[in-house]
């Protein structure tokens, strides 16, 4: 076990100034007390063009958000804005038409959050539907459907998810979130890659019907503004607002909301590690500037507590991890047998993540230890001849840290290890086994990976890399379309959708179809396949 996490070596205090972050600031946007003085003022018409949103939902709250933006993209990051602060009231209800008010609070909107809101609900009943809005002077936004976290101790009988990742804005339509927004479900959890930081030309834009898109989209995003614009292009899509306002998520991270291939303050394209942590203190501040996440995901400089845990009643405990922020570099050898890769001092969690993890699965009383993560698990060959070949940017660099997860899973009997991942832009399972070089020894849980939403296009059924993946005789499905896997808990088993799409670059016309569908028993970690797929 690795003894310190990767430290950030920068002043903290000269981020925040750099970062021009006020605590106070921080503070409005997740609510101000009733009785405080509200920030009035004319509102811009048309403000809620970003849409609404939830997430992080508990048995008795739920953090709400909408980000003022009535000029969405605004070259300079504003959205249209004026740059003072504006108060914007919620109300959260029981029914549609809001009758029934079982909440109602304010929060500010400040300038040096993109006049983003964070109210975080409390008070609320546990296994609940809500509906929310705000307003901000005369101007009402839509209304989001939220549901609350079952109490702790209930058994309910189901809960349903949707999961999804990767979603490159210019590389098609988000035809999945169109399906994901009318599908009956308790929760998302989006996976990483939210944002791409590339620059957008006629070489890469594959989203047929766009319009013309000003320069300011054309260079690689490394700027504050840039970031905030680059998540107004991504949440101005109508689909991925609706789901948003479907239902809460629970979102974490991958590397291109800061850059391709990151690890904790090591950029892989040469910037100095100061460097690296400037560019990583302004993507995360964006990110939470553009996401339901509560006041504990507050960035500090570089820094940003994104892992936490999700309890669902007894049914299901869902772990949300961060495999970016606080891993060892890629190893010199590139992954040789024996390598560096294996020195059981490396980690892909850091050394305090992972006593988190570990404690929790030790503690949790939950049927189904769900674990929300970035990039691929199992270990995957990728020679399909004599020699071997790993991925050094997932599990598979960092041996040593997942066979302490596997020990801890084995060593205390933890219940349905069920990983759930994004990033290889395909859809894939896995059995993950005990000792991945026996087929034979047991499977120890289940991963399920999901496609990206849009990231490379249509794709297809199959590709070249099939025979590599398929080749691992514990991955169990490969499919190279885009879409999104549903997944419905009940206390006997878990049930995975792998759900396609025929096309997503010419429109957001495309028909969905089940690809596979997998029976996951309770007790008996693996994938049994099911047939009957629906079309
Ligand atoms: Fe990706
Ligand atoms: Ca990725």
């Amino acid at each position: 076990m690795p003894t310190t996490d990767r430290n950030t070596s920068l002043n903290r205090r000269g981020f925040l100034a750099l970062t021009g972050i006020s605590a106070a600031a921080f503070t409005m946007g997740t609510g101000v007390p009733a009785h405080s003085a509200p920030s009035r003022g004319p509102v811009p018409a048309d403000p809620y063009r970003l849409g609404v949103a939830s997430g992080d939902p508990t048995h008795d709250g739920v953090v709400l958000w909408t980000r003022l933006a009535p000029d969405p993209l605004a070259e300079d990051g504003h959205g249209g804005m004026p740059r003072r602060d504006l108060t914007v009231e919620y109300e959260v209800a029981t029914d549609a038409r809001f009758r029934r008010v079982a909440a109602r609070g304010r929060a500010v909107a400040v300038p040096e959050l993109a006049h983003a809101v964070h109210p975080h609900v409390k008070g609320l009943d546990p296994g609940r539907e809500y509906f929310y809005r705000f307003r901000a002077g005369g101007e009402i936004s839509p209304v989001g459907r939220t549901r609350t976290a079952p109490a702790p101790g209930a058994e309910p009988d189901r809960l349903s998810f949707a999961m999804t990742s990767c979603q490159a804005w210019y590389h098609g339509h988000y035809t999945a979130y169109r399906d994901i927004a009318e599908q009956d479900i308790d929760l998302v959890l989006f996976l990483g890659d939210y944002i791409y930081e590339y620059g957008i030309t006629a070489a890469n834009l594959r989203r047929r019907g766009a319009g013309d898109l000003s320069g300011a989209h054309a260079a690689a995003v490394v700027t504050l503004e840039q970031y905030r614009l680059r998540y107004a292009l991504t949440k101005s899509d109508p689909h991925l607002q609706a789901a948003h306002a479907r239902a809460p998520w629970l979102v974490t991270t991958d590397d291109h909301e800061v850059e391709n291939n990151y690890a904790a303050d090591a950029s892989q394209y040469g910037a100095t590690p100061e460097d690296f942590q400037r560019r990583r203190a302004v993507a995360y501040r964006a990110w939470y500037e553009n996401q339901p996440l509560g006041e504990g995901s507050l960035p500090s400089g570089p820094d940003m507590l994104l892992y936490r845990r999700a309890p669902f009643g007894r049914l299901a405990e869902f772990n949300v991890l961060d495999t970016r922020q606080y891993r060892h570099d890629v190893p010199s050898d590139g992954g040789v047998p024996g390598g560096e890769h294996t020195d059981p001092a490396r980690s892909i969690l850091g050394a305090r993540q992972e006593e988190w993890l570990y404690s929790g699965l030790r503690d949790s009383s939950a049927t189904w230890n769900v674990l929300a993560q970035q990039v691929v698990m199992a270990e995957i060959d990728r020679d399909t001849g004599d020699g071997v070949t790993y991925s050094m940017d997932q599990w598979d660099g960092f041996t040593a840290n997942r066979r302490r997860l596997f020990d801890t899973i084995t060593g205390h009997g933890v219940a349905n290890p069920l990983v759930v991942t994004g990033d290889i832009h395909r859809h894939a399972a896995a059995e993950l086994k005990a000792d991945f070089a026996d087929p034979d020894s047991p499977t120890i849980g289940t991963e399920l990976i999901t496609t990206s939403v849009a990231s490379d296009g249509d794709g297809s059924d199959t590709d070249n890399l099939e025979p590599i993946w398929l080749g691992n005789p514990h991955v169990r499905l490969y499919n190279a379309r885009r879409g999104y896997v549903r997944v419905s808990l009940t206390p006997t088993e878990a049930t995975s959708e792998f759900k396609v799409l025929d096309h997503i670059e010419a429109d957001d016309a495309g028909t969905v179809s089940t690809a596979t569908r997998f029976v996951t028993e309770a007790g008996r970690p693996g994938l049994n396949p099911v047939s009957g797929g629906d079309q």
